[in-house]
């Protein structure tokens, strides 16, 4: 087993939802930990700065504009991984879109709730049938798909997104037992509130709402995620698949105490000097 702090060295990870966010973060942290990542979105420019990025660090990254709603995008993806690089050891499923702003099932229009199953669940799947042969040529690999607390306690007013989400978790158990035994392990991460582009829009009152539900007192960050997807990926993980794991700050262990005192006045708090 590969232990060091570089446990996916010549390795190749693609990562899906790779232009920002979590998945951005995922990326990096998937070349710091050595290996080889293939980056893909719809925002070509942010891959290619990506890629820049980690280049010049001294690793190797391909942006490869993918859109994961196009299933012929997402096989011309994988092929295009196997011809630069040979191989396919890990894949993050990150990618997430589509879908409505909050509001009651029957406001929901018909076509919002297929756009995000488009992106969060089909995506996925289409992924994955196309990600696991190009593992299997190479003896095995390790996928993580990228559901969310969401996926494992329903929000109201989300009738899409929590779909798309708890389907995701059955994807992820499903395939997980069809090729427990060829060697490819598939699990999903279940992020809670994670500082991104939304939560950051939102502004300061909602991420204080936010970390104010979280036993931890706070709300996450990209990088907490990404560490957790790396792992996930390693040879650490190796008996681990058809998971489904809570990043979340105690989120889904249940409720907070009741006579804790008020939120803080930052959404940081003082978990966020946390290592990554
Ligand atoms: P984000 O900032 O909205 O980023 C979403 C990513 O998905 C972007 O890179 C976007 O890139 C890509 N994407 C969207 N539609 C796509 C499509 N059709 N084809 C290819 N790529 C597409 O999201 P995030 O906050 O980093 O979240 C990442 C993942 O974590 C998602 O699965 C999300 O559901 C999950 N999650 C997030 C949180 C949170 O609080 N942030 C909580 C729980 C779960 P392009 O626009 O360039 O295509």
């Amino acid at each position: 087993m590969n232990t060091t702090a570089r446990p996916l060295e010549n390795r190749v990870a693609l990562v899906t939802g790779a232009s920002r966010g979590i998945g951005a973060a995922t990326a990096k942290a998937l070349h710091e930990a050595g290996a080889a990542v293939v980056l893909a979105a719809r925002d070509a420019a942010a891959l290619s700065a990506l890629a820049t990025e980690i280049n010049d660090a001294g690793g190797r990254a391909l942006p490869v504009p993918t859109d994961v709603t196009d299933a012929d995008a997402v096989e011309r993806l994988i092929r295009r991984t196997m011809e630069e690089f040979g191989r396919l050891d890990a894949a993050v499923n990150n990618a997430a879109g589509g879908g409505h702003r909050p509001m009651p099932l029957a406001d929901v229009d018909v076509d919002d709730f297929d756009s995000a199953m488009a992106v969060n669940l089909r995506g996925v799947f289409v992924a994955m049938k196309h990600e696991i042969p190009a593992m299997l040529e190479g003896g095995g690999g390790a996928i993580v798909n990228m559901s969310s607390t969401a996926g494992l306690q329903a929000v109201g007013g989300l009738a899409a997104y929590v779909s798309s989400k708890f389907a995701l978790i059955g994807l992820t158990r499903s395939a997980a037992l069809d090729y427990a035994e060829a060697g490819v392990r598939i699990n999903a991460l279940a992020p809670g509130p994670i500082l991104t582009e939304q939560l950051q829009a939102a502004g300061e009152q909602a991420q204080r709402m936010a970390a104010g539900a979280i036993p931890a007192r706070r709300i996450g960050r990209p990088e907490e995620v990404a560490a957790a997807a790396v792992w996930l990926c390693s040879d650490a993980a190796s008996f681990i698949t058809g998971a489904a794991l809570p990043i979340d700050g105690g989120k889904l262990a249940g409720m907070a105490p009741f006579a804790r005192p008020p939120a803080p006045a930052s959404a940081a708090g003082p978990g966020d000097k946390a290592p990554a």
